[in-house]
């Protein structure tokens, strides 16, 4: 499957902000805190930017914070539109509700990269069963589990006991390494200071 090869501290220079795309070294050493300058020679250069360049970073900071690939970010987008909802917060909505960004969430995974790879090599139940997909959509009342065999891995293992921070809309035990899918996530869970209906004029013109 293709893949994202752009360096992760690059892709928060290009955007003009955190993505924490590196799970704790972004809280500590960053490379954006260092240099918040886009790459490139003319990087300092004071260039006045389109409608259509805000539009278009708008949607690369969101693209590139749940990592996802063009492709992959046009059809939520297409899907998103055709809903009754706001298609800006259904978009946002659906990029929560994917598996690997849960994860995240719960602080299984330090990153959405790690937190995908922990998804992809099994290692996550929903409702008792092995999914890995990255993408799967989970629902209100889910519960997500930590694969029972998987559970004294040293990243597991290292969880047990700690207080995470969840979204109000989840929960996590880091003890039994299980949380729960308490509500829809709202509004103000959201992160990044994103603006949706930049990314929906994009896709609009
Ligand atoms: Fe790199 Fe993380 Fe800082 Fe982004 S937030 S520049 S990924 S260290």
């Amino acid at each position: 499957m293709a893949k994202n090869t752009s360096p992760d501290c690059k892709q928060c220079r290009r955007e003009g902000c955190k993505l924490f795309l590196k799970g704790e070294r972004c809280l500590t050493k960053c490379a954006f805190d260092k240099r918040p300058v886009a790459p490139g020679p003319h990087a300092t250069a004071k260039k006045k930017v389109s409608e259509y360049g805000v539009q278009l970073r708008e949607k690369q900071k969101v693209r590139r914070a749940y990592g996802l690939l063009e492709k992959q970010f046009r059809n939520y987008y297409e899907k998103a539109a055709k809903g009754k909802e706001s298609t800006g917060w259904a978009l946002l909505k659906m990029l929560e509700m994917r598996l690997d960004n849960v994860v995240y969430r719960m602080g299984l995974g330090v990153s959405r990269t790690e937190s995908r790879q922990i998804v992809n090599h099994g290692h996550i139940t929903v409702n008792g069963k092995k999914v890995n997909i990255p993408s799967y959509q989970v629902k209100v009342g889910d519960v997500i589990a930590v694969k029972e065999s998987k559970q004294s891995l040293e990243m597991f293992a290292s969880l047990k006991g700690l207080k995470v921070n969840t979204p109000k809309w989840l929960e996590f035990n880091t003890d039994s390494l299980t949380g729960k899918v308490l509500a829809l996530p709202e509004r103000d869970d959201i992160d990044l200071g994103i603006q949706e209906h930049l990314i929906v004029e994009f896709y609009s013109r």
